[in-house]
């Protein structure tokens, strides 16, 4: 069965060592407290860090240089270390390759719309979700990353956002490498740094954080439940069971119904109107008749639909809908009172769209400053 396929569970592997922001604020004074400084040191390095987002001890001349030195060795290793990043969108997007402290890879995406920069983090370097039309499913799940580890492609999103392009990241997808919902707890963590007013976290608006899964329903409710306003997005890809049992292969565990009951939970407890993502694949899930059951499953609910046109993957077969059925699509599902809206691709050139982060271990050149 497809759900052979699935890996929920990682291989052991060690762990990042440990970071500033892995930890809360209570965290961080003890474990400045162990460092032999005093507490206030922790709220010091916090505000160079998630206030100031700066990176190196020498910057954060207010502490005296052998404080600084402890705190730097003891809270913050380096985790990751850009490899490459490629530009495309004439410069609106840009795609870094970091490599982790054990040589295993992730990107991200930083994208600059004139209203707003968001940015595109991975949560597990591969994945265990193995959808067939995604690049990086196929390669399998090397591992979960540590919320520091997701934290870190944050913060050097808006230090690039900030000194690059003098503009202020606004926004977070969970939508890069990985299922966000796979790796609960590393995710929340990163979630609440990122969302928590600065120097405990990054400041962004709980609303402009948004969590993306194939729909593990246990975790979509353990969500629901944390008190907090992030978007919830869903791919869905398909209104029928046996169409979506191969496409997301987690759907032989969780069926479209149960699937879409823990979205409408989500929308109940939190008031947040959900997402729901639908890859628009060739005379595959692009059907009128598709589009109709789509529709009818909608309405009436509080809900946006995102369509995106396939993006191409090496070594798949299929290809994005004839532009006219895609036009056809949305207009029907609109005749449901559905709000719907067509994802743009940015990054395609890049393979830096949605599906197609596959980083290999390829030979690097590294990056200057
Ligand atoms: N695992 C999570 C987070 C990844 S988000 C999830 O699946 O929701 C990435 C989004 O891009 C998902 O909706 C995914 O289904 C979609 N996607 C994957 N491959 C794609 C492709 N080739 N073209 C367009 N969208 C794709």
């Amino acid at each position: 069965m497809m759900s052979e396929l699935l890996v929920f569970d990682p291989p052991r592997r060690g762990k990042p060592p440990r970071h500033l922001a892995d930890l809360d604020v209570a965290e961080r004074r003890a474990a400045v407290a162990a460092l032999g400084l005093p507490s206030y040191r922790a709220d010091q390095l916090s505000r160079h860090y998630f206030g100031a987002l700066r990176r190196r001890p020498e910057q954060m001349t207010d502490l005296p240089a052998d404080v600084r030195d402890a705190l730097a060795g003891g809270l913050l290793p380096p985790l990751v270390e850009a490899e490459r990043a490629l530009d495309c969108d004439g410069g609106a997007t840009r795609k870094t390759v970091w490599k982790l402290y054990d040589g295993a890879r992730v990107e991200s995406v930083l994208m600059r719309y004139p209203d707003r920069t968001t940015v595109c983090v991975s949560s597990q370097a591969g994945c265990g979700m193995a959808c067939p039309f995604c690049a990086t499913g196929q390669a399998g799940l090397t591992r979960n990353l540590s919320t520091a580890e997701i934290v870190e492609q944050v913060v050097a999103a808006a230090r690039e956002a900030a000194e690059r392009y003098d503009q202020r990241l606004g926004n977070v997808v969970f939508m890069g490498m990985g299922e966000p919902l796979a790796n609960y707890s590393a995710v929340i963590g990163a979630v609440r740094r990122i969302v928590d007013a600065a120097p405990a976290g990054l400041g962004l608006a709980q609303r402009h954080v948004t969590v993306s899964t194939v729909g593990l329903v246990p975790a979509i409710d353990r969500l629901a439940a944390e008190n907090l306003q992030v978007t919830l997005a869903v791919s869905l890809h398909a209104p029928d069971d046996e169409l979506r049992d191969t496409l997301v292969p987690v759907n032989t565990r969780w069926k479209v119904a149960e699937v879409l009951d823990a979205a409408w939970r989500y929308a109940g407890v939190t008031g947040r109107r959900v997402s729901i993502e639908y890859a628009l694949i060739r005379a595959v899930n692009d059907q009128a008749d598709r589009a109709h059951a789509l529709g009818a499953l909608l309405r009436g609910r509080l809900v946006h639909v995102n369509l995106i046109p396939l993006n191409p993957t090496t070594g798949s077969p299929w290809t994005a809908s004839d532009p006219r059925d895609e036009r056809e699509f949305v207009r029907i599902l609109r005749s449901y009172g559905v709000s719907t809206t067509v994802r743009d691709t940015r990054g395609r050139e890049i393979d830096a769209a949605c599906g197609q982060l596959a980083t290999r271990d390829e030979i690097s050149t590294n990056l200057g400053e």
